[in-house]
């Protein structure tokens, strides 16, 4: 016998996966009721809508300097103001951490030196060691902040490789949950993200160890 919804709509059994509509109840499993169409009507669909129009910008190219100098460098110009406009996170003597203005998933950071320096080789000792520590403390501050199951980290060096803003070293730490990748990237150049980049900085930067809030704006 089949399970009949209330428009008569029946599933049989091959299209039945068990994860739409009322579960079937017992020796019915290769039935599965289809849900009215009217519950599926806006406004009140159960769907939220991601708005990604910063990808839209960012693949038109705004805000990208048009040469590779420090006078135009946003990665320059950032640590100079404030750090709620500047999505700053932490500051360091040496180097700081900022989000990405054109996330590839919540919580996406990075961590530069505040000098003008393109290649990874050309950090002087002092940066390179803050630059590794800043890295393990954005790792620290995400998990305790967000519980991410991994990483990805890593620096696009030029850009043939892949480097926005390849004038200005920039270490991406991306953090990664099970199931964050799915077709809106392939189909629609488009990224679902959950929470505001402003809410992402506030967050993070309270939960920064040692000195939290204190520590991103020793430098304003
Ligand atoms: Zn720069």
């Amino acid at each position: 016998m089949d399970v009949t919804a209330d428009d008569g709509e029946v599933w049989g059994a091959e299209t039945s996966t068990g994860s739409f509509g009322a579960p079937s109840p017992a020796g019915q499993e290769d039935a599965v009721v289809i849900e009215e169409p009217g519950a599926f009507a806006p406004p009140e669909d159960h769907y939220q809508r991601l708005w990604n129009p910063h990808r839209l910008v960012y693949i038109g190219g705004e805000g990208k300097p048009s040469d590779g100098s420090e006078r135009r460098c946003p990665f320059c110009r950032i640590p100079r103001g404030d750090d709620e406009q500047g999505l700053v996170v932490a500051r360091g003597e040496l180097c700081y951490v900022v989000l990405n203005l054109y996330p590839y998933n919540s919580g996406h950071l990075m961590v530069l030196p505040y000098r003008h320096v393109s290649d990874y080789t050309d950090l002087d000792e002092a940066e390179t060691l803050e630059l590794a520590a800043m890295t393990q403390a954005a790792m620290r501050t995400t998990r305790a902040a967000y519980a991410p199951a991994g990483f990805n980290l890593g620096i696009n060096q030029g850009e043939v490789a892949g480097a926005g803003i390849a004038a200005h070293l920039h270490q991406h730490v991306v953090p990664r949950w099970p199931g964050d990748s799915n077709f809106l990237p392939v189909v629609a150049q488009t990224k679902s993200l959950p929470e505001l980049l402003s809410d992402t900085r506030r967050r993070l930067a309270d939960a920064w160890p040692g000195t939290g809030a204190t520590a991103a704006s020793r430098h304003t």
